[in-house]
């Protein structure tokens, strides 16, 4: 084993107590569990000497070695979270190295570092993949600190989004069982109810409409989000879902109008069930009969393909007699959408909380999100984001042209009581002012 960095002497023998951020990995802040560790084999002192640099700066423990022999000489139980892996070793190579670790079941990245070309790093880390391990893109040599520090950070950000959506899975089913929430279960105990949040003009600074959000009333625990029983939902229970969201809209209209309000709501709803509904035949039997009645608008994900793209066609075509538009939702900051876009057509775009979160800072968020908002006006749809919650998103978004807010800065999904007291009071207070 090899420790060359003039603040660390070797530790024969414990190869990850040595700390490339000047600590003992023992010290009192840095228990050995909480700091992370990562492993150079590189025969250059200079490369380890960066490496040591670059990661001391990120407070993660790194050992160095210069051959396969001293790796496994100081291999330890607990496993380091990445390896930074030369292809050309002392005595070795990176080859010798993949086989050890693969036996040795590692299950953290590896990063191959090289100047002997791209071919023979894809090579290497083909061979890599081949044996089961998590190649990280090769870093051709000579590299940057910073890019070092942005392999370290982005692997570490990615396991943490990894490990969220496990523990997000595991206990949204835990809860299910717990709860008996399934949808169907929620369907046959009459546990679903809708709530509407309000969509704001942006320039008119009015209500001009509200999304009807399902939730479930349990009867111990109170409301329980969709998040919670839609992904594992059945495609029959879906259905039932998107019927009675329908009938929800096109029947709760009456109480907004009444109180003066008349809004367009808009219901989510999938693909498949777009193209399996008899939409029009509900949307007939339950329309209102008010001349104030401005239709209504089906919010479809851009995450779900349109397989049959002639019948969609022909659906919109259809809906839109009746007073229906499509809303493309979900929009992110990749383009995919731009192509959604012209495959149906959507009266309404809407930007992603994701969108909306990154479209203050003049970077490529913001430039997507200026793009989505030309192409969709250009269309001749309106544009609403979704989830602002800041003030500085909000006027980012004006500038930008874009037409209709929704989020929490505005106000919450609540139930449509809520929603018509609130409607009341903001009318009151434009009265007075
Ligand atoms: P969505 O259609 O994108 O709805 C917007 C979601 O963003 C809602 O979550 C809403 O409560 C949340 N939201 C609103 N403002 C903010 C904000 O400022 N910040 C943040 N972080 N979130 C905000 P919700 O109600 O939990 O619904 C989640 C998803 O479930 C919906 O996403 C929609 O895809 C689906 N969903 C809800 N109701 C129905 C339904 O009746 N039918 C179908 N098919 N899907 C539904
Ligand atoms: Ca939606
Ligand atoms: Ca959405």
């Amino acid at each position: 084993m090899t420790h060359n960095h003039p603040a660390h002497p070797a530790h024969p023998g414990h190869p990850a107590r040595a700390s490339a951020s000047g600590r003992p990995a023992s010290g009192p802040q840095a228990t050995a569990a909480a700091r992370r560790k990562c492993l150079v084999v590189d025969d250059e002192p200079g490369i380890r000497n960066l490496l040591y640099g670059a990661l001391g700066a990120l407070q993660v423990d790194l050992a160095g070695f210069s051959s396969v022999q001293e790796v496994l000489a100081g291999w330890r139980p607990e496993h380091p979270d990445i390896i930074f892996l030369d292809i050309a070793l002392d005595r070795s190579d990176a080859i010798d190295v993949i086989r050890a670790l693969a036996a040795r079941k590692f299950r953290g990245g590896v990063q191959l570092i090289s100047g002997r070309g791209d071919v023979l790093l894809d090579q290497v880390k083909r061979v890599g993949e081949q044996h089961g391990l998590d190649m990280l893109p090769p870093l051709p040599k000579p590299f940057r600190v910073r890019e070092v520090q942005a392999v370290v950070q982005g692997y570490f950000e990615q396991k943490r989004r990894e490990r969220d959506a496990a523990a997000l899975t595991d206990g949204r089913r835990d809860l299910q069982q717990a709860l008996g929430t399934s949808l169907d279960r929620i369907l046959a105990n009459g546990w679903l109810q809708f709530h509407y949040q309000p969509k704001l003009h942006l320039q008119r600074k009015c209500i001009v409409g509200a999304e009807v959000l399902a939730r479930c009333r349990h009867p111990e625990l109170g409301v329980i989000p969709p998040g919670v029983f839609l992904p594992d939902a059945d495609a029959q229970s879906l259905g039932r879902l998107t019927t009675l969201a329908l009938t929800a809209a096109l029947t709760d209209w009456g109480a907004f109008v009444d109180a003066g309000f008349p809004l367009t709501l808009a219901v989510n709803i999938t693909i498949d069930d777009l193209l399996k509904l008899p939409i029009h035949t509900v949307v007939r039997e339950l329309r209102p009969a008010d001349q104030r009645w401005p239709g209504l608008i089906l919010e479809v994900t851009e995450k779900q393909a349109v397989r049959d793209i002639a019948r969609a066609q022909e659906i919109a075509a259809q809906l839109r007699i009746h007073g229906i538009t499509l809303a493309l939702d979900d929009c992110g900051p990749g383009y995919s959408h731009l192509a959604r876009l012209k495959e149906l057509p959507f009266s309404e775009v809407k930007l992603d909380r994701t969108m909306v979160a990154g479209c203050g800072d003049g970077g490529d968020v913001a430039k997507a999100c200026r793009a989505t908002i030309a192409l969709a006006h250009r269309l001749g749809a309106t544009v609403v984001a979704e989830g602002i919650e800041r003030r500085e998103e909000l006027q980012a978004l004006t500038a930008m042209g874009c037409d209709v807010g929704q989020g929490y800065l505005f106000a919450p999904p609540m139930r449509q009581d809520k929603l018509i007291a609130l409607l009341q009071e903001l009318a009151q207070a434009f009265a007075l002012a």
